[in-house]
């Protein structure tokens, strides 16, 4: 008979299982309890960046933690796939941003610049013009204004990514149950107490609320302050091609089985994940501006999916104050930093020695921010 669980982990996406997959490394017991196929699920929709390029030129912890996690990629992506069986298609080669707007290019030549003066000799781009770039590849049309490049870009297969990580969660003793959505958690003197959905309750002597979209109603209940609010993102997904495209792009990606995907797009909708056809448009003309030749590519599917947005878009890594038993874990870029949380966070969750310095991203932030 399995043991009862030392950590409730609830939600089964790539941050919960990810988290999981760390703590049951670190030697905890550990149980996912993941909703229904009908919730919002950013991790069953996401691009599968592994990136850097960009992130935290404005806010120093948030530069460092990606770099972080895009160093521990390649031992993460080989322990998941070790436990698996799952190769996730990990490529880290480098990866570019392609501009049309040269406004847009010299805005984003500072935000390298800055992240540069963060990050230093951990970080490094190039900033290239047009003419340049299409000397290296002539195939990239006379749209493109300018590209910038950073060596420690990559992407992985999202799907594998959730596949692996459930296998793995699975093969290292952890227990995942489906279907088991908490409606609502009660603090008690020995822990929590959960209700789910489906009628049964369970026990737990600590929680990590991984829920992503769903957080919103059990983190008001554990005293968390944090409110994660949806950003729709819109992808075109084409055939398969026969020759490989010669770069990555946070746009434009060709996935190891060989279609492409185009995406990018960013809208404040609230939970409504249906893809537009003007959204649509502009990724088609998008991927056609920088490489002309994929006008004649066949668009084969397109969805819409609810990114997790916390209120500055930075994660957030907290204990609550009132029931310190429960953390919460919430991001955007869950694939990025699913090398982070499936290592490092297990020492912070465990408060060992090692434990990483996650100040910066407690939610104390927005009580700040909002009596300022
Ligand atoms: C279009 C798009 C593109 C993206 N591209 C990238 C990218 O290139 N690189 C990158 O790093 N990130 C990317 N992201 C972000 C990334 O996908 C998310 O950060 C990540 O998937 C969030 O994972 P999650 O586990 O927090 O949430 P989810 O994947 O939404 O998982 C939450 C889980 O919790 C469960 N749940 C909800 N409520 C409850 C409850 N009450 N009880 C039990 N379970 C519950 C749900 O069933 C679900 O399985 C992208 C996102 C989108 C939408």
């Amino acid at each position: 008979m399995r043991r009862e669980a030392e950590i409730t982990v609830i939600g089964g996406g790539v941050v919960g299982l990810a988290t999981a997959f760390g703590l049951l490394r670190a030697g905890r017991r550990v149980r996912v309890l993941d909703g229904a196929d009908s919730d919002l699920r950013a991790s069953q929709g996401n691009f599968g960046l592994v990136w850097l390029q960009g992130k935290g030129a404005g806010f120093a912890p948030y530069a460092q933690l990606s770099r972080d996690a895009v160093a521990l990629w390649p031992d993460f992506a080989a322990e998941v796939q070790e436990a698996s069986g799952i190769d996730l298609a990990l490529d880290q080669s480098g990866g570019y941003e392609f501009f049309t707007e040269a406004d847009e290019f010299s805005a984003f030549k500072a935000d390298l610049e800055a992240q540069e003066a963060t990050l230093g000799n951990r970080f490094s781009h190039e900033v290239i013009p047009g003419d340049d770039l299409r000397r290296s590849f002539p195939e990239i049309g006379p749209g493109v204004v300018g590209a910038t490049f950073c060596p420690l870009d990559g992407h992985v297969n999202p799907l594998r990514l959730l596949r692996g990580l459930r296998v793995a969660v699975t093969a290292l003793g952890g227990e995942i149950v489906q279907g088991a959505k908490v409606e609502k958690v009660t603090p008690v003197a020995s822990g929590f107490e959960m209700a789910l959905e489906n009628g049964s309750r369970l026990d737990a002597p600590r929680v990590v609320l991984c829920a992503g979209l769903g957080a919103a109603p059990l983190a008001a209940q554990l005293g968390f302050a944090t409110r994660v609010r949806a950003q729709r993102g819109e992808l075109l997904i084409t055939e398969k091609l026969e020759t490989r495209l010669p770069f990555l792009s946070s746009t434009i990606r060709q996935v190891d089985e060989g279609g492409l995907q185009i995406g990018g797009t960013k809208a404040e909708v609230g939970p409504d994940d249906r893809e537009t056809r003007e959204m649509m448009a502009g990724l088609a003309q998008h991927a056609v501006t920088v490489l002309p030749a994929l006008a004649d590519v066949r668009v084969l599917r397109a969805w819409g999916a609810l990114r997790v947005m916390s209120p500055d878009g930075y994660p957030v890594y907290t204990r609550s104050a009132a029931h310190p038993a429960a953390a919460m874990v919430t991001c955007h870029s869950g694939v990025t930093l699913a090398a982070f949380h499936g290592t490092k966070l297990a020492d912070w969750l465990e408060d060992t020695a090692a434990a990483p310095d996650l100040e910066a991203f407690d939610e104390h932030r927005f009580a700040l921010s909002a009596s300022a």
